[in-house]
């Protein structure tokens, strides 16, 4: 494993395609070997056109999904993707389950964080994956957890965007330009052939993003042409030398 490395926390199989699929294949290729972790299939409430087929199964529903998220996964270069297969609507995290995101978090040693908004009205499975990525980064952190062990130092964990971003107060601060790996964040796109409804409202997401980049980055008076754009919110300070 590089010593670069990233951790993206997805509630569902396919969040972290929409909401962070440039920062992954930008960050694979600036050298850092991105971890995907999604604690759940999205089998149940994220699978709504899967669960129209004539004789669909829960089994069959959650193949055809992992079969998605491996496709997407590769096409955006991630390092490894992970499935916890917690299951959702809704997702519930034991001692065990934990234990293992731990594990994950402790292995990985991320340099920076990724996972879903604080709250979310109409997904309450987002919000709870992300109350499971601090209390298990705080766990990742504690001398007295698994004792011997490396333990965790401070990543920063960024939030990514949520579908409808007032209801969730999601405000962001931060913007990154994934102009150069949009052809690989539409193809992973494309690899969710259950949400078809998705793909241009994420490409259009994508774009306004990128005229705020733009905007934040100079406006006319030299701002980077960027015209794809991912957005999240930080968490933490940042600790600076100079401003
Ligand atoms: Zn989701």
């Amino acid at each position: 494993m590089s010593e670069k490395t990233v951790l993206v926390i997805s509630a569902h199989s396919a969040d972290f395609v929409w909401r962070c699929g440039g920062a992954i294949a930008l960050h694979q290729e600036q050298g850092f070997d991105v971890t995907v972790v999604c604690l759940s299939y999205g089998e149940r409430g994220e699978s709504a056109k899967l669960w129209k087929d004539e004789g669909a199964s829960l089994e069959g529903v959650k193949a055809a999904r992992r079969k998605e998220a491996e496709n997407a996964a590769k096409a955006l270069g991630a390092h490894e993707i992970e499935f916890f297969d917690l299951g959702d609507y809704p997702l519930e995290m034991d001692r065990q389950g934990k234990d293992r995101l731990v594990d994950v978090i402790r292995r990985v040693q991320p340099a920076f964080m990724l996972s879903h908004s604080l709250d979310d009205p109409y997904n309450t499975d987002h919000p709870y994956a992300t109350r499971m990525a601090l209390e298990c980064r705080m766990i990742a952190q504690a001398w007295g957890h698994k004792p011997g062990e490396k333990v965790l130092g401070a990543p920063q964990l960024y939030l990514f965007e949520p579908h409808q971003t007032e209801q969730c107060g999601w405000k962001p601060d931060t913007i990154l330009d994934i102009t150069e790996v949009w052809d690989k964040k539409r193809a992973a796109i494309e690899c969710m052939e259950g949400q078809q409804h998705l793909w241009d409202y994420y490409t259009n997401v994508a774009e306004n993003r990128a005229n705020q980049f733009r905007r934040n980055s100079g406006g006319q008076a030299g701002g980077r042409a960027a015209r794809y754009a991912e957005a999240f919110q930080s968490i933490f300070p940042r600790t600076v030398d100079q401003l």
